[in-house]
C-alpha cells in the first residue's frame, strides 16, 4: 500500500531515506531548511514544499528527520495542517522525554506517532538497509512497520513511546564506551610491544571480541575497511557520538542510575568532538588516548 508521505529534514540521512519511499512509490514531499537539501531532494522525484507545515498539509504519513529534540517539538507544534489520524513517525534520535512530549502533542492534535530512531547511518540511508528501534502501541507500530520497512532491513517494536529512543541512546552508550575500551586495549598494547594485527588476531577471536574491533577497528591494518585506513573520514561522527552518549548520560542522571564508564565516554567525546576530532569519525579518539589528551 502507497501513502501520501510528508518528509521533514531532508539532510544527510533524511535525503536519501525520503528517496527510497519515493523508489517505494509512495508520494513524497519534502521540506527542508537549506536549499541544497531541497535541491538533492528533487532530484530523487520528492515534490519540494515551501513549508514543513505544506510538506505535512494532508499528508498520511509525516517523518520527520532533524537535529535534535529541540527541533522534533518545534515541528510538531506547528504540524496542525497534517490530515487527523496522520501518522508521525520521527526517527531523528532525540531525548526519551522529548519523545514521549513530541507523542503527547501528536496525540492531542489527533494523530497516531512513533518514534523510530535509526541505526546504520548515511550508507545505511542511502541502501535502504537502517535498523529501526520503534516506541509505539500496537495498532501504531503495525500502521508504520511497512513504511518504515521500505527505508530499512530491520524493524524492531521495542516497546512504547520513547522506548524507540531508550533503545538506541543505550545501544550507543555500549558502543561509545566499547569503542574507547578497544582503543585503550591497542594504545596499551603499542607500550607493551605488541602488534596491531596480533592483538587483534586474538582479541576479534576471543572474549574481547565486539563491533568496535571487528567492524571499525579503530587502527589501520586489521579491517580493511574501516576509517582508520582512511585518516577517519567519513563513518559516524564524532560530534554524533558525543550527542548520543550526551543523552544516555542525561538519561542515566536522570533516573539516578550511575553508569560511570559512559557518564565518562561522553565526557571524552564531548571534549574529542569540539576538538580533534571534529568531522572525523569517533574511532579516532585512539589518537587523543594515544597521548593521553583527550
Ligand atoms: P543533518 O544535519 O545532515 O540533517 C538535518 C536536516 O534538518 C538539515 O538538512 C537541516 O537543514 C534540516 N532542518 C533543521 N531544522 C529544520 C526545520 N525546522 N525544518 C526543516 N528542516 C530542518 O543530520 P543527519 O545526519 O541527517 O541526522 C539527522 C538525525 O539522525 C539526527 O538526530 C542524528 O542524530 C540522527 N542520526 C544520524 C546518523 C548519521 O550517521 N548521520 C545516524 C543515526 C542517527
Amino acid at each position: 500500500m502507497t501513502h501520501s508521505i510528508g518528509f521533514i529534514g531532508l539532510g544527510n540521512m533524511g535525503g536519501p531515506m525520503a528517496a527510497n519511499l519515493v523508489k517505494a512509490g509512495h508520494r513524497v514531499t519534502g521540506f527542508d531548511l537549506a536549499a541544497d537539501a531541497r535541491e538533492r531532494a528533487a532530484g530523487h522525484g520528492i515534490a519540494v514544499a515551501a513549508s514543513a507545515e505544506q510538506a505535512a498539509a494532508g499528508a498520511e504519513v509525516v517523518v520527520t528527520m532533524l537535529p535534535t529534540g529541540r527541533h522534533v517539538l518545534d515541528a510538531y507544534a506547528g504540524l496542525t495542517a497534517a490530515a487527523r489520524g496522520a501518522l508521525f513517525v520521527d526517527c531523528s534520535t532525540i531525548a526519551v522525554g522529548d519523545a514521549r512530549i513530541a507523542a503527547d502533542l501528536a496525540r492531542t492534535a489527533g494523530h497516531r506517532v512513533v518514534d523510530a530512531p535509526v541505526s546504520g547511518g548515511v550508507p545505511g540511508a542511502e541502501a535502504a538497509s537502517l535498523t529501526f528501534m520503534v516506541g509505539a502501541d500496537d495498532a501504531d507500530f503495525t500502521a508504520a512497520e511497512p513504511v518504515l520497512a521500505a527505508m530499512g532491513r530491520r524493524v524492531v517494536h521495542c516497546g512504547a513511546s520513547g522506548a524507540g529512543q531508550a533503545a538506541k541512546i543505550c545501544n550507543n552508550m555500549i558502543l561509545g564506551v566499547s569503542m574507547i575500551a578497544v582503543s585503550e586495549a591497542f594504545v596499551l598494547g603499542e607500550s607493551l610491544g605488541l602488534s596491531h594485527q596480533a592483538l587483534f588476531e586474538v582479541a576479534s577471536t576471543a572474549s574481547g571480541q565486539c563491533w568496535a574491533l571487528t567492524s571499525n577497528c579503530p587502527v589501520p591494518g586489521p579491517v580493511p575497511a574501516s576509517p582508520a585506513n582512511r585518516a577517519y573520514a567519513g563513518g559516524f561522527a564524532a560530534a554524533l557520538m558525543a550527542k548520543d552518549l550526551g543523552l544516555a548520560a542525561d538519561a542515566a542522571a536522570a533516573s539516578a542510575v550511575p553508569a560511570e564508564l559512559g557518564a565518562r565516554a561522553a565526557e571524552l567525546y564531548a571534549a574529542f568532538a569540539e576538538g580533534a576530532g571534529a568531522g572525523l569519525d569517533f574511532s579516532a579518539i585512539v589518537t587523543t588516548l594515544r597521548k593521553g589528551t583527550a
